[in-house]
């Protein structure tokens, strides 16, 4: 079979970044075995906004642990920047996960007792990076999320909105390309989930980070370009937002900008 060729004066669309084809993962086996994705397809370009929703149970958790190289599928592809990621051993999914993706938790996952500028240093502690780079790299992030002045606060004295910046700028540290958010706003109130969903708007508009955020709340999914429903282990749905919210309004408070996107 010879390769598809692209139409004459058009250039070929641009590839994905994240491809997942007929991706489906089983837990368990015999008679306990759970089929928890059924054969899932997803696209999703570099620069996409992408608000993944869905009934609990229907495999949302699943596909993030998937797309985050946590987990590998039963059976299916995951393509990485054209990386077979359903190849690789754990290892190389380790190396893959640190390189270029950052992650943000709905209960912040942040070391009590421990200030902020640490908390978001210590991804590149894990990289070996020195004091020195550590410290200007967690100042500048910390900056980026307007926590410039509370370097030195642990998160017992902060709030939950500010907590949650801590995090963001710990998984935006390391500049990844991709940013995975797991209800990023569940333990929010209405005005500090506002205020979350702005900065991961800006993250996305103005530094190109891709964004793909478990919600429950459409109040908050209304901010992503895209919207990717789960149902019972398939994409049920999904549809582009032609009106994202942080496009249509209000000017968001100024954000210092971050480090590019080290994009191999
Ligand atoms: P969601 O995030 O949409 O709530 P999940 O991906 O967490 O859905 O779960 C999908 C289904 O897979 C659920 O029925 C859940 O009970 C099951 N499941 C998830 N993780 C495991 C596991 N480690 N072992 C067995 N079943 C699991």
């Amino acid at each position: 079979m010879t390769a598809p060729q692209a139409e004459p004066g058009r250039p070929p669309a641009e590839a994905p970044i994240i491809e997942l084809r007929g991706v489906t993962k089983v837990y368990g086996e015999g008679a306990l075995a759970f089929q928890a994705l059924k054969g899932v397809d997803l696209r999703i370009a570099q620069g996409d906004f992408v608000a993944i929703m869905g009934p609990s149970g229907s495999g949302k958790s699943t596909a993030m642990n998937t797309l985050g190289c946590l987990d590998r599928p039963t059976t299916g592809e995951y393509l990485f920047k054209g990386v077979h990621v359903e190849a690789l051993s754990r290892d190389e999914r380790a190396l893959l996960r640190r390189r270029y993706f950052g992650f943000v938790f709905q209960g912040f996952n942040l070391l009590a007792r421990t200030s902020a500028q640490e908390n978001v240093e210590l991804p590149l502690l894990y990289r070996g990076e020195s004091a020195a780079t550590r410290k200007a790299a967690a100042a500048r992030a910390l900056d980026a999320v307007g926590l410039k002045g509370w370097e030195h606060h642990t998160p017992a004295e902060l709030s939950g909105g500010q907590q949650q910046r801590v995090a963001i700028a710990r998984a935006i540290v390391t500049e990844p390309v991709v940013l995975l958010a797991d209800e990023p706003t569940g333990n929010l109130d209405t005005q500090r989930s506002h205020e979350i969903m702005e900065l991961l708007w800006r993250l996305n508009a103005e530094q190109g980070i891709t964004v793909l955020m478990v919600t429950h709340e459409p109040d908050m999914a209304e901010y992503a370009r895209r919207m990717v429903r789960f149902v019972d282990g398939v994409v049920d749905s999904d549809t582009l937002n032609p009106h994202p919210v942080g496009l249509r309004g209000k000017p968001a408070p100024v954000v210092a900008a971050h480090a590019s996107q080290g994009v191999a």
